[in-house]
């Protein structure tokens, strides 16, 4: 719809000013980050406090420039279980940190998708993260992957977190909308722009008992790429 077309063009072209600022910090930061690492303070609590201070700046340039990488997107036929599975490989450790099991689902054949697998990984890690900082400590999360009759691939999120508020279910996507102290308020602005970008789309809903659902839908792979 116009509505929809309005929206992807307000998220481009934030993400290519973002990406632009966000280049422009980067070089001064990482000289600043390196003569801060030389100093020879007495007092190495301030020292801290200083680095602390510049990695978070480096992270929030990180995140930015993501958004708008105007990176060579190689879409492929991919099995979208697969890069699930290796995000959830690469993450054990910090589930376990959390002492959240993660469980997955799969139903009916093998999700395959036309896709660029390094922004599905990164759907999954923002979504992944967000649910792990909702539960905090000790819960579960439940993942569960379905293509449909019409090749559509949907994947919903399920934790057992705090759940969003009703600010937050109103601002998600719009940049720099965090609940969080130390959040970016980043990471739902990036999954929807590369759900975009994939003709896709991101749904949050809160769960009737405790918690939220994000639900990831892809549209299926063009018939004329498949078996090629
Ligand atoms: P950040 O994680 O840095 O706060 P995000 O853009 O990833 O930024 O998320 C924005 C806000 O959306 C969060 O601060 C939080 O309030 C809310 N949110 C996102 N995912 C969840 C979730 N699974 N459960 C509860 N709240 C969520
Ligand atoms: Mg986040």
């Amino acid at each position: 719809t116009e509505e929809q077309v309005i929206q992807a063009e307000k998220l481009s072209s934030v993400g290519r000013l973002a990406a632009g600022v966000a280049h422009e910090l980067r070089n001064p930061l990482t000289v600043l980050i390196g003569f801060v690492e030389l100093l020879d303070e007495r007092s190495e609590r301030k020292k801290i406090l200083m680095i602390t201070e510049l990695q978070r700046m480096n992270l929030i340039i990180d995140e930015l420039l993501m958004l708008a990488k105007p990176q060579a997107v190689e879409k492929a036929v991919i099995d979208i279980e697969q890069v699930l599975d290796d995000v959830l490989f690469l993450y054990q450790g910090f589930f376990s940190q959390h002492e959240i099991v993660v469980s997955k689902v799969r139903k009916g054949k093998v999700p395959s998708i036309y896709a660029e697998p390094n922004q599905v990984k990164q759907v999954f890690v923002n979504v992944l993260k967000n649910a792990v900082e909702a539960i905090g400590y000790n819960g579960k999360i439940q993942v569960v992957l379905e293509q449909e009759q019409n090749e559509e691939v949907t994947i919903m999120i399920d934790d057992n977190g705090t759940g969003l508020d009703l600010v937050a279910l109103s601002k998600l996507g719009e940049p720099f909308f965090t609940t969080k102290k130390d959040g970016t308020g980043l990471g739902t602005m990036i999954v929807k722009k590369i759900m975009n970008d994939h003709g896709g789309s991101v749904n949050y809903q809160n769960l009737p008992e405790k918690g939220a659902r994000v639900t990831l839908t892809f549209p299926g792979t063009p018939v004329k790429l498949l078996n090629h």
